[in-house]
């Protein structure tokens, strides 16, 4: 069978990650670009990377918490559409539970950092670029250029902690983040910080040369089999209980006959 849709131009690392998890699941999500309906936790997600954005988008010595909590009501406006509203059901009682999370969120992240003193290259940055034959595109959160010069790179996590057994799976992303950087500006950021603000709590990582090339070379073996796929018009499925806890199509797996553990 072949696709009616054409390739996607560009892999990101959270695409990436769908199609590791199963290739199937990225050929739902990228390929058919069957819609996956906002879950509060994502709109979540969206609301309060929104309004650091906006914050580190003001000149540095504006950064202040009443600034940063005067963007709560455009992050409504922009975030939080009809069809958001209506994915997640939002109701009063959400809504107030979505405001005082975010309001704790922004208070914690001021004791983790003053805002004033970051330095970065960009927030929301845009990188595309081509690394091992791979077309790779993402947004980082932030890029900070530290008093030493070296560059780290940045994530706001509004989930809960991860387990520190998994780091390789945690950074997966960051670190191909710091392979694109490194494409794209010629050089490598020297750090990952992970921002999980809803618990005022940091973790890092250092970076280095051969992280970013295994990072990169998994992207590109990643891509030639996406092509291979998509030329043969089927991805597998590849089902796991990890995989499928959190997919989106576990309906249209099971309709298709695909063994998909749990309910
Ligand atoms: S439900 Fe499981 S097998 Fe089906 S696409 Fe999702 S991860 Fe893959």
């Amino acid at each position: 069978m072949a696709f009616e849709q054409p390739l996607p131009q560009s892999l990101s690392p959270s695409r990436l990650a769908d199609f590791q998890a199963c290739p199937r699941r990225y050929q739902h999500a990228s390929i058919e670009r069957i819609p996956q309906p906002a879950t509060y936790a994502t709109a979540k997600g969206r609301f309060v990377h929104y309004v650091f954005e906006r914050l580190h988008q003001l000149p540095a010595d504006e950064r202040t918490i009443d600034r940063t909590r005067d963007f709560v009501a455009s992050a409504a406006d922009e975030i939080l559409t009809d069809d958001v509203r209506q994915e997640i059901a939002l109701d009063d009682a959400m809504m107030t539970r979505l405001l005082d999370e975010t309001d704790t969120i922004i208070a914690r992240y001021f004791e983790m950092e003053d805002p004033k003193e970051v330095q970065h290259e960009g927030v929301e940055l845009r990188i595309g670029v081509d690394v091992k034959g791979a077309p790779l595109y993402g947004i980082l959160d932030r890029l900070d250029r530290e008093e030493d010069g070296s560059l780290t790179i940045v994530d706001y996590k509004t989930g809960g902690l991860p387990n520190r057994n998994y780091d390789s799976h945690t950074f997966a992303n960051a670190e191909l983040y710091a392979a694109l950087c490194e494409a794209h500006l010629g050089e490598r950021p020297t750090k990952i910080r992970l921002m999980y603000v809803a618990h005022g709590q940091s973790i890092e990582r250092p970076v280095s040369e051969v992280v970013t090339n295994a990072r990169a070379q998994a992207a590109a073996g990643a891509w030639s089999r996406i092509t291979r796929y998509y030329d043969e018009g089927d991805f597998p499925a590849t089902p796991s209980t990890n995989s499928c806890r959190f997919c989106a199509f576990k309906d249209r797996c099971r309709a298709n006959g695909v063994a998909v553990p749990g309910r």
